[in-house]
C-alpha cells in the first residue's frame, strides 16, 4: 500500500499540497483527478522521490519512504511526453531503466521481448522513436514502465497527447495489463471520464485540498460539495 499521512507540499511560502491523507491499497487502480495547477503533478512526483515532501508522512508497504531515493521506492512512472530518446532504438529505449538493476544483456532482452510481446511491439523493437506513431510511441513509454517489474506504476496524464479514438483503446490497454500484472496503480488525469471509466477508486482534488475520495459512482451520486457535483457532472 501507499500511504499519505497529512501530505504538504510548499514552493517558497505558497502551499500547493494542503494536507492530503489517503491510502491507496495494493493492486488497486487509483485515480487523481483535478483541475488545472490543483497539485496532481506535484502529489506523483512527492510519491515518486522526484519532488521533496515539506510535511507530513509517505509509507510505502508500511516503510517510512520521504527520504528514499526514486530508485530505493521500486515504482516505475510514465510522464505526459513519454520523455523517449530519439537516437535510440526502441529496444534500447525500453531497456534503458535496466542498466541499474544488475541483469545481463541476456536477461535484459527476455524482459524486453516479453515487454514488446505484451504492448504489440515486437516487429517495431529496431525503429527509432521518430519511425512510429503517437500510438506506437505511447506504448514504448508503457513497456519502458513494465520492464523494471516494479509493483507500483505512476502515470501523470498519458494520454493526452492521442486522439479520442486512440485513446479509448489505450485506456482499456492499460486497465487490462494493470489487471493482469496486479500493479498498484495511481493514474493522473483532468479528464474525469478517463476516471470514473477506469479507476477501482479515485480522488479530487481541488487547489491542493481533497474534494472527496472514493468509488467514481460514489462522487457521481453522492458528491460531497458543488465543487465535486460539477466537476463530476452529477444530475443536480
Ligand atoms: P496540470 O493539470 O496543468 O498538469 P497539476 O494539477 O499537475 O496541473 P501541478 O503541476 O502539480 O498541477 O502544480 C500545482 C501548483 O504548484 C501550481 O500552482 C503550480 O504553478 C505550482 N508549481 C508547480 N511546480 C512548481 C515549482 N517548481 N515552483 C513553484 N511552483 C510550482
Ligand atoms: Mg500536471
Amino acid at each position: 500500500s501507499i500511504q499519505l499521512q497529512n501530505i504538504k507540499k510548499a514552493y517558497d511560502e505558497t502551499e500547493v499540497i494542503r494536507g492530503i491523507d489517503v491510502t491507496i491499497e495494493a493492486g488497486e487502480f487509483f485515480a487523481l483527478v483535478g483541475p488545472s495547477g490543483c497539485g496532481k503533478s506535484t502529489m506523483l512526483r512527492m510519491i515518486a522521490g522526484l519532488e521533496s515532501i515539506t510535511s507530513g508522512t509517505l509509507r510505502i508497504d508500511g516503510v517510512a519512504a520521504n527520504d528514499l531515493k526514486p530508485s530505493e521506492r521500486q515504482l516505475s512512472m510514465v510522464f505526459q511526453n513519454y520523455a523517449l530518446y530519439p537516437h535510440m532504438t526502441v529496444e534500447k529505449n525500453i531497456t534503458f531503466g535496466l542498466h541499474t538493476k544488475g541483469l545481463t544483456k541476456l536477461e535484459q532482452r527476455e524482459r524486453c521481448l516479453a515487454a514488446a510481446e505484451a504492448l504489440g511491439l515486437t516487429d517495431y523493437l529496431m525503429r527509432k522513436p521518430r519511425e512510429l506513431s503517437g500510438g506506437q510511441r505511447q506504448r514504448v513509454a508503457l513497456a519502458r514502465a513494465i520492464v523494471t517489474e516494479s509493483p507500483i506504476c505512476l502515470m501523470d496524464e498519458p494520454l493526452s497527447n492521442l486522439d479520442a479514438k486512440l485513446r479509448a483503446k489505450m485506456r482499456s490497454e492499460i486497465r487490462q495489463l494493470q489487471r493482469k500484472l496486479k500493479l498498484t496503480m495511481i493514474y493522473v488525469t483532468h479528464d474525469q471520464v478517463e476516471a470514473m471509466t477506469m479507476a477501482d477508486r479515485m480522488m479530487l482534488l481541488n487547489d491542493g485540498e481533497v474534494q472527496q475520495v472514493g468509488q467514481p459512482l460514489d462522487l457521481y451520486n453522492k458528491p460531497a460539495n458543488t465543487f465535486v457535483a460539477s466537476f463530476i457532472g452529477s444530475p443536480p
